[in-house]
């Protein structure tokens, strides 16, 4: 087993912190928070009091944190500084490609491994270490950065080179921002067509519209398996956290000049949706507006 740093103990963070903790890993947590470091403490971690002695002596060292700004600024300040040399450097968070890139480069430049191993999955795949990884780096960084991530998910990919996880990330969820509008839609249409909403699960799930946000995360409150939409929309995968998605993934297309019209209306239903004080609630309650 190996000796860890997690720097960033959010809602993400935290669990998957605790579950390095879980499989026998020396896992040295800091954040920001007092009480996300308490929780950690809880889950088996040793809290220390900087992102700088987190990184003494690990072997690997592992950031999950909000945006590019946080990812720029700990790597900058303080990781590159006091990582060991042959230590693996993973960022999980989700970030823009570009500062993914430029961070990858540094690391680079100063002779140590780095990938940026984004994830699919929400807080309660954190939680159980169901997640998906999609890394971007070379393939010996992936090689090493692997059986860390195998420790917090359930399917780990090597995208291609640095800044490829974040790009795949960002492709995956502008289809899934732009699915679930158009499922919402496709509910709202046939009922007020006098389709019973059950009904058009039952043949929609095993027709050609079928899709995750119909089958496994069905924004219609008793229709399909339990989802956010049998809690009020509370928990989940939050409206903010989906339009920061999409953002990055209008900043990215923007960048390399591609045309992506459905991702561009999904960023504009989820901005106008935020706007009017919805960031909390789980990204299916977009139904609402429908
Ligand atoms: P969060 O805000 O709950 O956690 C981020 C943590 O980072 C906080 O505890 C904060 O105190 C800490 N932090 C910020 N700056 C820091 C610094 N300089 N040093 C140390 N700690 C610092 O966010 P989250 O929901 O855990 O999300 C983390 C990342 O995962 C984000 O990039 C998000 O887009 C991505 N993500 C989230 C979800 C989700 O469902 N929540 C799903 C997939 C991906």
């Amino acid at each position: 087993m190996a000796r860890v740093a997690f720097i960033g103990l959010g809602n993400m963070g935290g669990g998957m912190a605790a579950n390095l903790a879980k499989k026998g890993h020396d896992v040295r947590a800091f954040d920001l928070s007092a009480e996300a470091l308490e929780r950690a403490k809880a889950a088996g971690c040793l809290p220390v009091e900087s992102a700088e002695a987190a990184c003494d002596g690990a072997e690997a060292i592992i950031t999950m944190l909000p945006a590019g700004k946080h990812v720029e600024q700990v790597y900058g300040e303080s990781i590159f500084a006091a990582a060991p040399p042959a230590a693996i450097l993973i960022d999980c968070s989700t970030i823009d490609v570009a500062t993914a890139k430029r961070v990858g480069e540094a690391a680079q430049a100063k002779g140590l491994a780095m990938v940026d191993a984004p994830v699919s999955g929400g807080i309660a795949a954190a939680n159980a270490g169901t997640l998906t990884f999609m890394a971007g780096g070379t393939s010996e960084a992936f090689a090493r950065a692997e059986p860390f991530l195998s420790g917090m998910g359930r399917a780990v990919i090597h995208a291609g080179g640095s800044g490829a996880g974040q790009a795949a990330k960002i492709c995956n969820n502008m289809i899934l921002g732009a699915e679930m509008i158009a499922t919402c839609e496709a509910f709202r249409l046939a009922e007020k067509l006098g389709l019973d909403q059950q009904k058009f699960f039952d043949i929609a799930s095993v027709s050609s519209g079928q899709s995750w946000s119909m089958t496994s995360y069905c924004p219609v409150p008793g229709v399909g398996p339990e989802t956010p939409a049998d809690r009020q929309y509370q928990g989940g995968f939050a409206t903010g956290l989906m339009l920061k998605d999409l953002r990055l993934a209008m900043e990215a297309a923007a960048s390399v000049n591609a045309n992506t019209p459905m991702g561009a209306k999904a960023a504009e239903l989820y901005g106008a949706f935020v706007e009017a004080g919805n960031a909390g609630l789980d990204f299916s309650a977009i139904i609402k507006t429908l």
